[in-house]
């Protein structure tokens, strides 16, 4: 997708923090952290939303949160915990078109939503 943000980070066209890169799964630093660690992990593949997803995806999205642990181990909170957050569509306030996971650790989370 030529407009899109997330597209244009992976492709380094815009500059990024970047945390981890495979063949098929990106994840860069927030530039607005909402906690001290917080990270984005996204598809390469352009994918709108959670709701977008096609059945042909299943694989990838296992595949994300296989590297959503493998960056928890290596950035050494897994064992402190954090949370995993994906914001879907206008009412969820997402602002990227881009599926994308966000990581935040580093500091007790507080209240949850649910
Ligand atoms: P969401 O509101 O779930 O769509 O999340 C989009 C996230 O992208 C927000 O947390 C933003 O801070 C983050 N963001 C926006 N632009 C950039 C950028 N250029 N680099 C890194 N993160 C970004
Ligand atoms: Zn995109």
């Amino acid at each position: 997708m030529e407009d899109c943000l997330f597209c244009k980070i992976i492709k380094g066209e815009i500059p990024s923090n970047k945390v981890y890169e495979d063949d098929d799964v990106f994840a860069f630093s927030d530039i607005n952290p909402q906690a001290p660690i917080h990270i984005l992990v996204v598809p390469k593949k352009h994918i709108e939303s959670a709701a977008k997803l096609e059945k042909e995806d299943e694989e990838l999205v296992g595949k994300i949160f296989m590297v959503i642990k493998k960056i928890a181990e290596e950035k050494g909170f897994a064992n402190d915990g954090f949370r995993v957050i994906n914001n879907c569509g206008k009412k969820a306030g997402q602002t990227v078109k881009h599926l994308h996971f966000h990581i935040l650790a580093g500091k007790d989370l507080g209240e949850k939503i649910i």
